[in-house]
């Protein structure tokens, strides 16, 4: 394996922090962290659809889906603005929190509102995640003056935004109103 030596930029800015390496270094395993979590929830949210009963749910849920293919494929041409291969690198984060979605779900009774909140629960966990990461990589974007790839991070950013803002109001019209009459 090639090994920066640390003294190279690894790719082209046109600002004074461009030639900084160990940032730029940052910013690309950032991305390929970022890479692994998105390519990882389009395989993970496919189960939270099957487990969720609401139908407010599931199409949110559907939606968010297909906004995050998107997400995968605003990735890639972050990765070719970058001049560099799309590798994804094992987002530790992400692992926990979709592990975490799935006991959720193992530990709520099946076809039940109990189950719906679970799964609304645990999918906001994973949206201020992604907007946490969008948001920070947006800010060092800005920082490398990397100005066309800071406006793709901005469009997911939006995305991730308002996917949690539809889960909150999926979860205070639809849901949690049912789940407490539950016994
Ligand atoms: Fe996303
Ligand atoms: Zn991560
Ligand atoms: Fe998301």
């Amino acid at each position: 394996m090639k090994k920066e030596t640390g003294t190279s930029p690894k790719f082209k800015t046109n600002n004074l922090y461009s030639s900084e390496p160990a940032l730029q270094e940052l910013f690309l395993n950032s991305i390929m962290d970022l890479y692994w979590a998105e390519t990882h929830l389009v395989t993970s949210l496919p189960k939270l659809i099957r487990s969720a009963t609401s139908k407010a749910l599931i199409s949110a849920l559907e939606n968010h889906l297909h906004e995050t293919e998107s997400h995968v494929d605003r990735l890639e041409q972050i990765f070719k603005l970058l001049g560099q291969d799309a590798l994804a690198k094992k987002c530790d984060a992400m692992e926990g929190l979709t592990k975490e979605a799935e006991g959720i779900i193992e530990n709520t009774p099946a076809g039940t509102s109990t189950r719906d909140v679970g799964i609304i629960l645990a999918a906001q966990k994973v949206e201020h995640y992604e907007i946490a990461s969008y948001g920070g990589l947006l800010q060092l974007a800005s920082t490398l003056g990397l100005s066309e790839i800071a406006l793709l991070l901005e469009k997911t950013l939006g995305e991730e935004q308002t996917a949690d803002s539809l889960l909150t109001e999926v979860a205070e019209k639809d849901i949690n109103y049912s789940a407490a009459k539950e016994i």
